[in-house]
């Protein structure tokens, strides 16, 4: 297909105008030939200029990424940090903000992938409503939730949401979905930080004529509204509580394999659960036995990389996947020599 013709126009225009209505926003929703790290650099190059500061709250390898990227484009970075399998605490960035009064910028991680812990947004919603003319523009990287959890974009006030086609999206990678609110395009035509490729203002200007600045990744734009129109199908309150549901099913079976889990239940995310492994094993060799039965699940990152496994319970993901996926651990764990259920 011409990706300057009418038949692309029209995947772009319901692309659009779908992924809004996930959003939940009257803004406008970008989409960017990108995976979702080129989305969070489009982020911060259109609202950044350089010595700005920024208010990075991190609690995974995630939100660190992102703090990094604003240092590279040389923002002055503030770090409010949290133990990795921690959620943030609105109170603390309500704090920070106070004694950080010229910060202009706040990057927040709605769910952390490398932990499996979901950060309540709505209450930092709350402490930056409360801040009226003082807050900062608050960008939200919503790659791994938005598509599978609640995140109002124009009922919380957030001002860049950032998500990709790979992840809540069940489509193939190369896109990345750009939420920009009036505000923060007040800020986009104030910012000095280089950019070309990652233009917002290109970008939209193009959107007026239903193409892209640049080739599009046009088959997974294919796949894209392909999944849109299911996910419109299902409805988002229904594809939230089936998340949560899968959540709590995996939750369940793996503290009967007698494993930890990392993250506590009030901060667990929807999307994926990361498990501990008992003591001596690794999850490595557990991670390709359990590729040997056709069942892919991740490692840890960081300093947790053999410690954990990551299990993604996202987009196409039903209970009998669920139940397929312990069973195969419940074997895999016996493989390695594991006793099943033992306390561990
Ligand atoms: C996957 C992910 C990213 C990075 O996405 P890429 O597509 O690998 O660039 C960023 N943030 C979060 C929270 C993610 O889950």
């Amino acid at each position: 297909m011409d990706h300057r013709s009418p038949g692309f126009e029209g995947l772009l225009r319901e692309a659009i105008l779908r992924l809004r209505r996930f959003y939940q926003t009257e803004a406008e929703v970008l989409v960017l030939t990108a995976s979702g790290t080129g989305g969070l650099e489009a982020a911060l190059v259109n609202v950044l200029s350089p010595g700005d500061a920024v208010l990075a709250v991190t609690n995974g390898a995630f939100g660190q990424r992102w703090a990094a990227m604003a240092r590279a484009f040389g923002a002055d970075v503030r770090v409010l940090e949290y133990p990795w399998g921690t959620a943030l605490n609105a109170l603390d960035v309500e704090q920070a903000l106070r004694s950080n009064p010229d910060v202009r910028v706040l990057l927040t991680t709605h769910n952390e992938t490398s932990t499996g812990v979901l950060n309540d947004l709505a209450q930092v919603a709350d402490v930056l409503n409360a801040l009226r003319g003082e807050r900062p523009l608050w960008l939200v990287d919503a790659v791994s939730s938005l598509g599978a959890v609640d995140l109002p974009m124009d009922a919380w006030g957030c001002d860049v949401v950032v998500s990709a086609s790979q992840k809540a999206w069940m489509s193939p990678p190369g896109l990345a979905f750009v939420g920009v609110s009036a505000r923060a395009w007040e800020h986009v035509a104030l910012a000095s930080c280089p950019r070309y490729y990652w233009d917002l203002t290109a970008a939209r200007e193009y959107v007026q004529k239903g193409q892209t600045p640049f080739t599009p990744a046009l088959s997974a734009m294919y796949g894209l509204c392909a999944a849109l129109r299911s996910m419109t199908r299902e409805g988002l309150p229904a594809i939230v509580a089936r998340h949560r549901r899968l959540r709590d099913q995996l939750r369940v079976g793996l503290r009967a394999l007698g494993l930890r889990l990392f993250a506590d239940d009030v901060c667990a995310s929807p999307t994926v659960t990361a498990a501990c492994m008992p003591s001596g094993v690794s999850a490595a060799e557990v991670k390709s036995e359990m590729a040997r039965h056709g069942v892919m699940v991740a490692g840890g990152m960081g300093a947790f990389k053999d410690q954990m496994l990551r299990i993604a319970h996202l987009g196409h993901c039903s209970p009998s996947d669920i139940e397929q996926v312990l069973d195969t651990l419940r074997e895999a764990l016996a493989c390695v020599g594991v006793a099943q259920g033992r306390a561990i």
